[in-house]
């Protein structure tokens, strides 16, 4: 049930937790803008400090790490054997804030686009084709993406 991650795999989750741009962020932030969006980062007026706005779209991109965050079914949030009750209690705040956020920014009328990191690992921009109509068109107040069935979260569960 819970996966072994190695130390290699482990380190890299680890760092994800390190400064505001992680790597994820940046392949979104580049795509965005060889697309001519503009955006601001980090708002600070804004609940959260939603990682990406771009305001001419009343829309905030929350760019997840899976881990810390606890994509669902995803293979990048496998839960760690020891300390459990540390990191359960570690998770749960996470996911509890990330809901206050999204759900304080949809109440202010803003389109909340959610982007996990395991989507967007380096050199997967074309994978965000996708992500342009969902600023622009989508009337859907809340967008998440990638999501993971539990068959999906098996079947790529090689990394790299
Ligand atoms: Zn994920």
């Amino acid at each position: 049930m819970t996966d072994i991650v190695s130390k290699a795999t482990r380190a890299r989750m680890m760092s994800g937790i390190r400064g505001k741009n992680t790597n994820p962020e940046v392949v979104v932030r580049r795509f965005l803008h060889k697309q001519g969006f503009r955006f601001r980062l980090h708002v600070a007026s804004l609940p959260g400090r939603p990682d990406i706005v771009l305001k001419s779209y009343r829309t905030c991109i929350l760019v997840h790490g899976c881990f810390w965050h606890r994509h669902r079914n995803c293979i990048y949030s496998a839960n760690p054997k020891t300390r459990t009750r540390f990191w359960q209690e570690k998770f749960a705040s996470n996911v509890r804030r990330d809901a206050v956020t999204r759900d304080a920014l949809i109440e202010s009328d803003w389109k909340v686009i959610e982007i996990w990191e395991c989507g967007v690992r380096q050199n997967s921009e074309s994978k965000l084709h996708w992500l342009p109509s969902a600023i622009r068109q989508s009337r859907a107040r809340h967008v998440q993406w990638p999501r993971r069935s539990n068959k999906a979260s098996k079947a790529s569960g090689n990394r790299q």
